[in-house]
């Protein structure tokens, strides 16, 4: 806080409570006396507890909400439980009994007397105190209760232990918050996780001498404790001073004698404690830059990282003075970091003490640290509703966050935020300011229309939302702001808004009002616009003209609905001339911009707006293709960069058995951020058929909000390539002609058009699409003529025929992370037939990825003309080349009988795994696949196939057909190899008759390169 005189303040306070008086705001105070004793062999908590609560509301309360939290981990219907496995995430799913956690041996008494107490019918982890006497406004009553937890393993979520490492957070019977809005009483999340009371903590905690404890709070009376940790401290300084690192992370064994710590904390809302005997201790202190009073800094943890921790007090102490100086000085008297290990990795904010994972480089200590540090004043001093407003802690934080690395650090790249990967470098991340890290992933979600508006409930928010939304949109949304008021008002204001609201519970509202409040500037279009909606950001630049007097003026188009300050930058040779922000408008606006000599305008030069499009954002004043960015060619691909016409490239190398090898280059623009128009053009050369190859794809994406569907995509692919050779030679002896071999090629051009639906909840895992395939085939065919009566007049011709499928679906697919499904309907026809045909998949899932998957393929004909083609009959054998009749799919030998071209296959129809001619059919057919779990660790699979299809007494002997054998997975869905046991009778005779019944010939394959799709690989496993 900038010091202001104290009649300034006094006429503030006056102005404020009157601004803010009539919102009745009040909080209730919750003071805390807990005796705890860690069982480190059971892994168990006894505790008493003892609560003063105090009724600062105008209402008489009759019951009082309770927190149980440790009772989420309870079972695998909790809350936790759920969102965690919505989240996909499977630990607490396949946990053991002896990992899950709870509370019990509660016993509730208020004032002595004894009470009805029940628990909360859909949650366990909360429950409703009955009071015997109402409790009036400004009345105290003391709540006792003795509890029991039983602590989880800390690899679920937050609270509990691996071996003897401890985390004791959200671990008390606490009561819930009761605020104007009445109680909040809430479920123990993962995602959203705070609010509560403030009040003030005396928690004694009792456990094995040898254990180093830090926790909310100052140590009481610990003369002999303090000096211990001094002694750790002096230890590991040695240690870093001389780097003996060493690696042995196991525990020591407990002393067998008992100490017991108090800890004491007043004006925080909640308290944690981290135990752990490895620990090595680091103790420094920070001088607060307005009250220039000292902070101890600490820092704990184990041998995992040492190296990187040994600098951990420097960070501890930058944060603090970083958030003391823009916010308002840190209120208590130490900041404390512990290593956690035991979390999956990021970091968890407690009242002066914070847990932080695994970081694995400098940088990611760096940033989890300060980040979590930060959240002592977004979140500890400022006590939003984080279930209801995660942005309030999780999003403030995050601005505050970018703005310490880029303070820190204005040099920093992607690259050092990556941890400097290679292939990251490669894809031109160390061209990116840090900022980019927090536009990258909001613009990930944003262009493919998957984002959600910053100002809903925590559990709302889509699991890739919750980071890309609530941290990245709205760092980058403040930023915004601070940009277009300036910084330092900016700063001044938060500054007010922290004085205001520190110890309180300020809602957006309250937010967004004192900021205006403080600025005397309407705020309302920043609440609504940019909080309330998921309305984006693209201005571009139409034209400029040059007026005599050297201004300028530029008509600027706002392509989106919301009407927000824009600015715009005139530069000269590069560099920067001026800036002018304009107010928000709809539509078409003219900007003028005063004389001067500019030779670039650019629209939000600073990067300052979150804008969806930056490739419309820049005009030069003269030259032709004004609005043109120089091309840039990348191999592979970069990430975008507005600065250039990017295409990429790709030098690829294909082979099949008639055109051989075949050297091309495919150039595309795809990129992780989506586009609204996306193409691949890879023209190739083949050097069997010395001819030209290749194939060609395009796609237009369109988003829009308020319609039915998620995205419509519309597609059109081409390709070409040789799919058989004809040999003459046999033609030319028997008839005396002279005709060279040849090669036939195909010719596809396919037009989809495709409705995503929108989801019903966007943390639906279900997607449901619906849409239709136009594909057209020209292939060239051999027609043979012979003349009996005059051999040499015999010929052969090749021609070109053409087909035209049409195909209609729909599919339905729930990607749920246990047992996910899918459905999928298709209706192909044309002038020659009908088909329908539904396939299941379903998927049984197992610990570590595992599942045994079934897959149900059921079709019938609808219709058939007289000069129907066998082409289109269903199948019982997976596809070969020959059979892929829409040239879906791509295969070394599209026409071969036997060899390794004939043993590539696709899963279609019936998808036996060994080949066999039998089950061709134009009637009906349903089969059933079986795939079960891989058998130990190596990749391997059984594979079991049943199938029926229009009974053919001439052909068959048995009703059913079936396959059973060995599937070598190596990659699933991509490469497999099936090596059939055994399969029936009647499909061994046809493989004899085939002359294909020999061991090796049986064993077929899949290569389905066309299933490798980054874009889709991003949809599937991000969104
Ligand atoms: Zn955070």
């Amino acid at each position: 806080m900038l010091k202001k005189s104290s009649l300034n303040t006094f006429v503030i306070i006056l102005i404020t409570s009157s601004l803010f008086g009539q919102r009745n705001y009040f909080q209730q105070e919750v003071n805390y006396t807990i005796n705890v004793s860690l069982n480190d062999v059971k892994h168990e908590l006894s505790a008493f507890e003892k609560i003063e609560y105090i009724n600062n509301s105008l209402d008489t309360l009759h019951f009082i909400y309770f927190h149980l939290w440790p009772n989420a981990y309870k079972n695998k219907e909790t809350a936790l439980a759920k969102q965690l496995l919505e989240n996909g995430e499977t630990t607490m799913y396949f946990a053991k009994e002896s990992d899950l956690g709870y509370i019990d041996s509660l016993n509730f008494l208020i004032d002595n007397q004894s009470i009805k107490w029940e628990y909360d019918v859909e949650h366990i982890d909360i429950c409703k105190l009955i009071l015997n006497q109402p409790l009036l406004p400004n009345d105290t009553i003391q709540i006792t209760t003795p509890f029991h937890v039983k602590l989880p393993s800390a690899k679920i979520s937050r609270l509990g232990h691996i071996d003897q490492a401890y985390a004791i957070t959200q671990w008390y019977p606490k009561p819930a918050v009761y605020d104007n809005n009445g109680w909040h009483p809430m479920p123990y999340l993962n995602q959203g996780e705070f609010y509560s009371e403030f009040g003030s903590y005396d928690v004694k905690i009792t456990l094995p001498q040898n254990y180093v404890l830090a926790a909310t709070g100052d140590r009481i009376d610990a003369r002999e404790e303090i000096l211990w940790l001094n002694k750790k401290v002096a230890e590991t300084e040695k240690m870093i001073e001389e780097k003996k690192y060493s690696k042995d992370n196991s525990f020591p064994p407990s002393s067998t004698e008992l100490k017991t710590i108090q800890f004491k904390q007043y004006r925080v809302h909640d308290f944690a404690w981290f135990a752990d005997k490895r620990f090595h201790v680091l103790n420094g202190k920070v001088e607060l830059p307005h009250s220039g009073s000292s902070v101890d800094t600490w820092a704990f943890f184990t041998n995992n990282e040492p190296e990187l921790w040994s600098k951990s007090l420097e960070y501890i102490a930058d944060a603090t003075l970083f958030y003391s100086y823009l916010n308002g000085d840190y209120p208590y008297n130490h900041v404390t970091a512990i290593d956690g290990t035991i979390s999956a990795g990021g970091g968890m904010e407690y009242p002066n003490i914070t847990i932080i994972g695994e970081s694995h480089n400098d940088l990611t200590l760096e940033t989890t640290i300060m980040h979590e540090v930060g959240h002592n004043w977004f979140y500890g001093i400022l006590g939003s509703n984080e279930r209801d407003y995660p942005f309030m802690d999780e999003g403030l934080n995050s601005f505050y966050e970018m703005r310490y690395m880029r303070t820190k650090y204005p040099d920093l790249t992607l690259k050092e935020a990556f941890g400097n990967n290679k292939i990251l470098n490669f894809l031109g991340l160390n061209k990116f300011k840090h900022k980019s890290q927090y536009e990258l992933s909001y613009l990930l979600a944003a262009t493919r229309n998957v984002d959600q508006p910053i100002g809903i409930k925590a559990p709302e928010f889509t699991n890739y939302n919750y980071g890309g939304i609530v941290y990245s949109k709205s760092a980058l949304v403040f930023d915004y702001l601070m940009n277009y008021i300036g910084m330092e008002r900016f700063d001044e204001a938060m500054q007010f808004y922290f004085e205001n609201w520190k110890f309180q519970h300020p809602s957006p509202d309250d937010l967004v009002n004192t900021l205006q409040y403080y600025l005397n500037t309407d705020m309302q279009w920043f609440l609504k616009d940019l909080l309330l909606t998921k309305e984006k950001f693209d201005y571009k630049i139409c034209k400029h003209k040059q007026l005599e007097d050297n201004s300028h003026v530029i008509l600027v188009k706002n392509q989106n609905k919301i009407p927000d300050p824009v600015s715009l930058s005139g530069l000269k040779n590069g560099k920067l001339v001026g800036t002018v922000w304009y107010n928000g408008f709809k539509g078409k606006k003219v900007f003028e911009f005063p004389p001067s000599e500019v030779d670039n305008f650019v629209i939000d030069y600073n990067g300052a707006i979150p804008e969806i499009n930056r490739k419309n954002n820049n005009i030069r004043t003269k030259g032709i293709l004004k609005k043109r960015e120089p091309l840039q060619l990348n191999f592979i691909g970069k990430i975008d960069n507005p600065h250039y016409t990017q295409l990429n490239y790709l030098p690829i190398l294909g082979y099949n058995q008639y055109n051989k090898f075949m050297l091309g280059c495919a150039f595309y623009n795809y990129n992780i951020i989506q586009r609204k128009t996306e193409f691949t053009i890879a023209p190739m050369y083949a050097f069997g058929t010395n001819s030209p190859v290749g194939f060609a794809d395009i796609t237009q994406n369109i988003t829009q909000n308020n319609s039915i569907f998620q995205q419509i995509t519309l597609n059109a692919k081409l390709k070409s390539f040789a799919y058989d050779f004809v040999n003459t030679t046999f033609f030319n002896e028997n008839n005396s002609t002279h005709f060279k071999s040849f090669y036939l090629n195909y010719y596809k051009i396919a037009f989809n058009v495709d409705f995503e639906l929108k989801k019903k909840r966007d943390r639906s895992s279900i997607t449901q699409h619906i849409g239709y395939t136009n594909t057209n085939i020209f292939n060239d065919n051999v027609s043979y003529h012979l003349n009996y009566a005059d051999s040499t007049l015999s010929t052969i011709n090749k021609n070109t025929s053409t087909s035209l499928i049409n195909n209609f679906y729909y599919s339905f697919k729930d990607s749920r992370v246990i047992n996910p499904y899918s459905v999928l309907f298709n209706l192909q026809h044309n002038d020659k037939f009908g088909k329908a045909s539904i396939t299941l998949n379903y998927a049984i899932t197992f610990k570590n990825k595992n599942s045994l998957d079934l897959r149900l393929f059921a079709g019938a004909f609808i219709y058939k003309a007289s000069n129907f083609n066998h082409d289109y009959r269903f199948r019982m054998s997976s596809f070969s080349g020959y059979q892929d009749y829409l040239y879906d799919y791509n295969y070394i030998g599209r026409n071969e009988i036997s060899g390794l071209g004939a043993a590539q296959m696709v899963e279609q129809d019936g998808a036996f795994k060994v080949w066999t001619p039998l089950g061709q059919t134009s009637k009906w057919l349903v089969a059933l696949n079986i795939k079960s779990p891989k058998v130990g660790k190596l990749p391997f699979k059984l594979f079991a196939d049943i199938g029926a299809s229009e009974f053919n007494e001439s052909l068959y002997k048995d009703k059913f057909l079936y396959d059973v054998g060995l599937d070598i997975c190596l990659w699933k869905n991509v490469f497999e190899v099936f090596v059939p046991f055994a399969y029936s009778n009647d499909i061994k005779n046809a493989l004899i008759l085939n002359n294909r019944g020999n061991f090796f010939e049986t064993i077929r394959f899949t290569l389905n390169l066309h299933n490798i799709k980054p874009k889709e690989i991003i949809n599937n496993n991000i969104f």
